[in-house]
């Protein structure tokens, strides 16, 4: 039944009619557009700095990893894993309060129970505490480890700069021999090579703590008269940290560096005699390498040899994307309550790696496409096909399969595209009768073998095949059917 027209319905004109319903489309069109924000906001996002590492980057990733686990064999280095959460306390002693991530980045919180903990903001801290936890100091010196995982630090993301992001890094502990630092030099060099990474080493050595200290003095002093002219941060640095300057990237205090003393001329002769030695050592394995007397680093555990690994085409302004970094750190295990220790390491990071691999077109050679296909219909055959797939593994058969198509029409035509050389097709009648059917995709020609022969059967014929192009097929629509099978 129509329901009866209200009076103001009545008078409604046609212009006035139209007009209402214009109004009301309107309004539906707004509340749809509402919703559709809603549901948008309410979608699970990202933290900021964070990212997912999608499948079609994995190809790089995957080299790389190969490539450092490589160079880390050849090199007799022993691979550690260590945890991703530590107490914060282990980073705040080493890494110095004074340094950018004590003072801002680290991500800390209370557990449960009431312990500060901190995501890791590097690793050798880590590897540093596990030396002196397990004894290491009682294995053959120095004791060579490499580690491999995410680390967190709240920067302010950029491109190249995430909050969590992946760092390689290589540790020579309990030796004070300027081979080591060269050693690691030279791993770094060798592992970004044969990626085809073109790089050179900023090198710097900062001697040890007594022969800084003067310096120190000295750096103050220079400066002190241009305080004015310093950025806040700068300002506090050169009080609380002065050796941090040189790190500014501030064109003012870039200018007053260039008459600023350098640290070099305050070395002692230990400390000058160490880095000459792991100079000569990078000439002889033809490592190019620039000196560069305002590297500093950002932490403050680092003693002697300081390097960078810069991307050649690197301008001086890109150094804070350089690939990694690192250096000799002797007195950090004594700062952590070890025995006085002498250790040397680096760290790279892998997202700024990958990076300049894809703006290289670096890429794995491509995975060997499967030559067979295997056709399932129904679930007597899907149950015999996990079997199967089993015993081709075993043979090194790569087979493909569409799960999500059930028709053979529609699985033959993925066989068809990706350019399969033999299809295998398994249906009920196949499964009752323990056969199994081989279509040759060239011909179209068929053949009903043995389910049990089948792996061998198909060995022999790639075998046959190879060096015959595995891609050049007729379509399946061209082709004529060899057995009784249709294709729907
Ligand atoms: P560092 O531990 O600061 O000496 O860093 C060593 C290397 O790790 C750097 O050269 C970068 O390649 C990488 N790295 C450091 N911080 C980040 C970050 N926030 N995002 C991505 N990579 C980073």
């Amino acid at each position: 039944m129509t329901p009866k027209k209200t009076n103001e319905e009545e008078e409604l004109t046609f212009e006035e009619e139209i007009e209402k319903k214009a109004a009301e489309e309107k309004g539906k069109a707004k509340a749809a557009a509402e919703e559709e924000g809603r549901r948008r906001r309410s979608l699970p996002t990202l933290l900021r700095g964070f990212r997912d590492i999608l499948p079609d980057e994995q190809g790089k990733w995957n080299l790389l990893r190969d490539t450092i686990r490589q160079v880390a064999d050849a090199y007799s280095f022993d691979r550690i894993e260590l945890p991703i959460l530590e107490k914060t306390d282990l980073f705040t002693r080493t890494i110095g309060k004074q340094s950018d991530i004590i003072q801002k980045e680290m991500y800390v919180f209370e557990d449960q129970a009431g312990d500060k903990v901190a995501l890791r903001p590097e690793g050798t801290a880590s590897v540093a505490r596990a030396y002196i936890n397990h004894g290491m100091l009682n294995l053959p010196q120095p004791v060579k480890l490499w580690y491999l995982g995410p680390m967190f630090r709240h920067d302010r993301p950029q491109a190249g700069r995430y909050r969590q992001f992946y760092q390689v890094g290589f540790e020579m502990i309990g030796s004070n021999e300027a081979i080591v630092d060269a050693q690691l030099i030279v791993l770094a060099h060798r592992i970004l090579k044969d990626i085809g990474i073109p790089i050179t080493v900023q090198i710097n050595s900062i001697g040890t703590p007594e022969c800084r200290r003067e310096y120190l003095v000295e750096l103050t002093n220079y400066f002190r008269p241009f305080r004015k002219k310093l950025n806040e941060d700068d300002k506090r640095r050169l009080q609380k940290n002065p050796l941090r300057i040189l790190d500014s990237k501030d064109p003012v205090v870039l200018e007053l560096l260039t008459g600023a003393p350098q640290i070099v001329d305050w070395l002692d002769e230990v400390s000058k005699a160490h880095f000459m030695k792991v100079l000569e050592f990078l000439d002889e394995a033809e490592v190019p390498y620039a000196l560069n007397p305002y590297l500093v680093r950002g932490l403050d555990y680092y003693t002697h040899t300081v390097f960078e690994l810069w991307e050649d085409g690197d301008g001086g302004e890109l150094a804070q994307n350089a690939l990694g970094g690192g250096g000799r750190y002797d007195g950090l295990l004594e700062l952590l309550g070890g025995r006085p220790t002498p250790a040397c390491g680096f760290a790279m990071g892998l997202e700024r790696i990958v990076r300049s691999m894809a703006e290289r077109n670096i890429d794995p050679p491509a995975r060997p496409a499967s030559k067979v296909f295997f056709a399932q219909l129904g679930d007597a055959a899907r149950r015999v096909g996990l079997r199967l797939f089993e015993e081709f593994r075993k043979a090194k058969i790569p087979v493909a399969e569409a799960t999500g198509k059930n028709s053979l029409k529609a699985q033959l035509e993925v066989a068809n595209k990706l350019g399969v050389s033999y299809t295998l097709i398994l249906g009920q009648k196949e499964v009752l009768d323990g056969t199994i059917i081989i279509r040759d995709m060239d011909s179209g020609a068929q053949e009903i073998v043995d389910i049990k022969k089948v792996t061998s059967i198909l060995q022999r014929k790639l075998e046959q095949s190879e060096g015959v192009n595995p891609l050049s097929h007729t379509p399946v629509a061209d082709q004529k059917q060899g057995t009784g099978i249709t294709i729907e």
